[in-house]
């Protein structure tokens, strides 16, 4: 029997959970400065929610999903990315309703499952934050989103993360590119790898995208999308490469990224980062305007990108980046005797419940082992109570720092213990 943890699953434990915990606040704060709401979507979906819309022919679809039957014979998947359910939400709750503001603004924060072997930055349980935008086709969409993901980063403090941004045009666009990519690919098939030669026929822009060898060498003069885009497509490019550069966004041209789902169209961008000298990408994400009809809703043009948290704190680590997680424990009591137990814990509640952190010691151990723990819990004030404490009705206060003391009254405590915390400089 095995006792441990699943291949490719990670056990949060709290010194690690505060900087989850910050990162994520810090999300939703500035989610909130572009006002977007969170949305809760179910951690399993039919699968045909996943299967159809991310690509039958994509990775995901084909080798990475966690699906099964459960018991009443249904064809489930533990989700592997956000957009997919929360369109197929967006559809179901009717949010293209006309009284329903647009564009919507919705994001979400949650685990991801890919079946995949996992090495630093993947793993088969992982962690997105995700926004997706519903409602306009507008290049200012896309440019605000990217500007978002852009400021989430400045204020994390994270260094180099370069924006490769491509585009793969409307439909009409992108097929024409599709049948330029086929004629350039199809004279050298023996020389792609068994995957893209697969690739070559389901899905060629995706021959673009693989990470073998092989496959770079051979797109590395294959036709760029960028010469095939019609006037409509252009015109939004060049939009959002305008309005990127005014607002001081830099970012690169990258031709032969096309991203792993099928849904996309015009704008798509990756954050990419380097990790140990490689390339890791942090955010991806663009524009789909056909998803919402796919789903059988109205057309309506969507927009969004998925941050894998794993990788984000990943690089903040590398990069050396220190968050603001101290904990501090605002006070702990020393307790001292059988006799002063149900004192100390009338007190350690009246203290919370004025709003302040606070402990105390459970196990009747010496009093030099309770100031340990009380330094390790980096403990900002100490009480201490014996039972010549109860008796008085008082204790000394001290900061545990300065080690400036007052004595303090258990009334005083119960009512103002902000004050006598101000008197100590604690
Ligand atoms: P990659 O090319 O690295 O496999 P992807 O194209 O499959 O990435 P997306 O589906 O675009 O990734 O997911 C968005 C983000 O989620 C990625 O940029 C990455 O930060 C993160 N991510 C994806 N898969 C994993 C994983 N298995 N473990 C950890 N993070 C992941
Ligand atoms: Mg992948």
């Amino acid at each position: 029997m095995k006792l441990q943890k699943p291949k490719g699953t990670q056990d949060i434990l709290p010194a690690e959970s505060r900087r989850w915990q910050y990162v994520e606040q810090m999300a939703r704060e500035t989610f909130k400065k572009y006002n977007y709401g969170e949305i809760r979507t179910p951690m399993f979906e039919h699968y045909e929610v996943i299967s159809r819309s991310v690509g039958d022919t994509t990775d995901i679809v084909t080798k990475e999903m966690y699906d099964f039957y459960d018991k009443g014979e249904r064809h489930i998947t533990l989700r592997p990315e956000g957009t997919a359910p929360v369109v197929r939400s967006f559809v179901e709750n009717k949010l293209f309703a006309p009284e329903v503001q647009k564009p919507v603004k919705l994001y979400y924060i949650g685990s991801m499952f890919r079946y995949e072997r996992p090495q630093a930055g993947r793993l088969r349980e992982f962690h997105q934050i995700g926004v997706e935008c519903f409602g306009s086709n507008h290049p200012e969409t896309d440019v605000e989103t990217i500007a978002m993901a852009y400021q989430l980063f400045t204020e994390l403090g994270i260094k180099d993360v370069t924006l490769h941004l491509n585009s793969l045009g409307n439909t009409e666009s992108r097929l024409a590119y599709r049948q330029a990519l086929i004629d350039y690919l199809t004279p050298m098939r023996d020389s792609l790898s068994k995957d893209s030669q697969r690739r070559l026929s389901e899905n060629p822009l995706r021959v673009l995208d693989s990470k073998e060898k092989e496959d770079k060498f051979a797109v590395k003069n294959a036709p760029s999308i960028l010469d095939y885009l019609d006037e409509e497509s252009q015109n939004h490019l060049d939009a959002v490469r305008g309005m990127l550069e005014s607002l001081g966004i830099p970012y690169v041209m990258d031709t032969n990224m096309v991203r792993g789902l099928d849904y996309y169209n015009h704008t798509i961008f990756e954050f990419i980062t380097k990790v140990d000298g490689s390339d890791l990408t942090i955010c991806a994400g663009g524009r789909y305007d056909g998803l919402v009809e796919y789903f059988d809703g109205p057309v309506t043009p969507g927009f969004g990108f998925g941050l894998g948290l794993e990788r984000l704190l990943l690089i903040l680590e590398k990069q050396g980046v220190t968050l603001p997680v101290d904990q501090e424990l605002d006070v702990y009591i020393a307790v001292l005797g059988e006799g002063a137990n149900s004192k100390a814990l009338e007190l350690v509640q009246a203290i919370r419940r004025q709003g302040f952190s606070a402990d105390r010691d459970y196990l009747g151990r010496k009093l030099k082992a309770q100031f340990k723990a009380a330094d390790s819990f980096r403990a900002k004030a100490i009480i201490t109570l014996g039972e010549d404490e109860v008796k008085a009705g008082q204790v000394r206060l001290k900061n545990n720092q300065t080690r400036e003391e007052i004595l303090a009254s258990f009334a005083d405590i119960s009512s103002d213990f902000a004050s006598l915390l101000s008197q100590i400089k604690a």
